[in-house]
């Protein structure tokens, strides 16, 4: 008995020695790192594994990673670059290609890139940025926060000023590459094609000769190296789409503390760079980022909830998970249902329609109408909604008349069919066919209006945002009016009647 309890004692005192050595794993990759390296590679998607690449092979032996990772709704390279350094999603960072290239960022931004977070911690530290598509040194990473920039026409260009760079005694706290010509050969070929593959290997050749200029100079012993992506491709060259091949985006990490073989949770977005570059530089994150550090990264560090932010799409994912954008093959399924169900819906109602017409019991049809009406608004408005998030402003102006005009069918429908199918001629047909768009955009735009408002609330609006709104608005004042002048006519006519 006694032998039992020591033993149990001996248990417990090892458990209790263990406590704080389990507790410290998770304490050392915070601040663990003198520098992070941040490797951009534009366009080459999550194709690492598919292509011939025995550096990245070689660099992440011991490293984390995901293929998988997902990019920004809009798979365009400044919407995800400003994603990957400011840590937020490309609706609430705003920038656009032509945005990056025209327009100059100071360090006051509302939401402000790795560069200007770490100078503020750091006021003498040296920080850097080499890329071969100058708007991300022009338009992303602010001008005021003493970066050094450096901008070459080439990969190898860019490659070969960076081995100078380290071979000349350059020590990042925090350094940014990116290097472009995977992404040509993608608008060149397709995701698919050989030369695509060909360019990822030769860009790998690149990444090897980076990765041995920075551990040859000994940086690698307190630094973290990152692998990321900010857009694949679609199988016959291009992106900024929702498909698969477009979406999935790498993130790979080598370092001291990295998870030898770890492999990111399915959450992971290519903007959590951001979040793992300060943390593992100690710096907390602002609380307008929505990064998150991924399981299965930092030894002994658990996955993160990915902070609530002010993103439409997280919103709804967050308050409605089943209308969220999941996408299958590169279509939305919500988008789908939603379309199947207002299909469905208008031919139920002319069906509903032709029997109660059949046998004259038309006191139903006025609630069968509003009924059938409010559903369309109601679905017609999720699914253009949906075409505002992807920021596709022709889609969405697309989806808005296709519905206003689905709505509108569905009240001449009704008209007729309290006519007993007789349909109307001459003016009479013109005034009905106005006075039934004018009902059937009312409650349309009014849901849709309610619905921007609920969702953009406190967002920073992009410009497809701002001109869907106005349109809605103009819309719906010209409808109101069109309806208050019919009535106001009916009234004159009744009262001389
Ligand atoms: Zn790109």
């Amino acid at each position: 008995m006694k032998r039992i309890a020591s033993l149990l004692l001996a248990l417990l005192f090892l458990f209790v020695c263990a406590l704080p050595a389990m507790g410290a794993t998770a304490q050392e990759s915070f601040g663990a790192y003198k520098h992070v390296f941040i490797i951009g590679i534009d366009g080459a998607g999550g194709f690492f594994d598919r292509a011939d690449t025995p550096e990245f092979d070689r660099i992440f032996a011991n490293g984390a990673r995901t293929l998988t990772a997902e990019a920004e709704t809009v798979t365009v390279s400044a919407q995800n670059w400003g994603a990957i350094l400011c840590g937020v999603s490309c609706f609430t960072h705003g920038i656009s290609n032509g945005d990056a290239a025209e327009k100059e960022r100071s360090g006051d931004v509302e939401y402000p890139t790795v560069f200007s977070l770490a100078r503020k911690a750091f006021p003498d530290a040296e920080l850097a940025s080499f890329v071969n598509w100058e708007p991300i040194n022009h338009g992303i990473i602010e001008n005021d926060v003493g970066v050094i920039k450096e901008h070459r026409d080439s990969d190898e260009a860019v490659t070969d000023a960076i081995c100078d760079y380290f071979n000349n005694g350059g020590a990042p706290t925090l350094f940014f590459v990116q290097l472009d010509s995977v992404d040509g050969a993608g608008h060149g070929y397709g995701c698919n094609s050989a030369e695509y593959l060909e360019q990822i290997h030769v860009v790998d050749g690149l990444l090897g000769r980076i990765y041995d200029a920075i551990a040859a100079n000994g940086l690698m012993e307190d630094g973290l190296f990152i692998v990321t992506t900010d857009h694949g491709h679609t199988p016959e060259g291009g992106h900024g789409g929702i498909t698969q091949t477009e979406r999935e985006v790498t993130v790979a990490a080598a370092g001291k503390t990295i998870a030898a073989g770890g492999a990111l949770d399915a959450e992971t977005r290519n903007r959590d760079v951001a979040a793992i570059a300060l943390y593992a530089l100690g710096l907390d994150r602002p609380a307008h980022m929505t990064a998150r550090i991924p399981a299965n990264l930092f030894t002994g560090v658990d996955g993160e909830e990915r902070p609530m932010g002010k993103e439409p799409r997280e919103i709804i994912s967050a308050n409605y998970p089943w209308i969220a954008p999941v996408t299958w093959n590169g279509f939305s399924l919500q988008l789908y249902t939603a379309a199947m169900i207002c299909g469905a819906v208008v031919l139920l109602y002319a069906a509903i329609t032709a029997v109660l017409a059949a046998v004259k019991k038309r006191g139903l049809l006025g609630l069968t109408v509003f009924v059938c009406t409010a559903l369309c608004a109601v679905l017609g408005t999720w699914a253009s909604k949906l075409f505002v998030l992807w920021d596709n402003l022709p889609l969405y102006a697309f989806a808005d008349a296709l519905f206003l005009l689905c709505v509108a069918g569905v009240v001449m429908c009704a008209a007729y069919a309290h006519n007993g199918f007789a349909f109307p001629k001459g003016k009479r047909l013109a005034g009905k066919v106005i006075l039934s768009l004018a009902v059937a955009a009312a409650p349309y735009e009014i849901a849709v209006l309610v619905v921007n408002t609920l969702i953009y609330h406190g967002t920073k609006p992009t410009r497809s945002i701002v001109i869907a709104v106005f349109f809605q608005a103009a819309v719906l004042l010209a409808s109101i009016t069109v309806i208050i002048v019919k009535l106001c006519r009916e009234n004159k006519d009744n009262n001389k009647a």
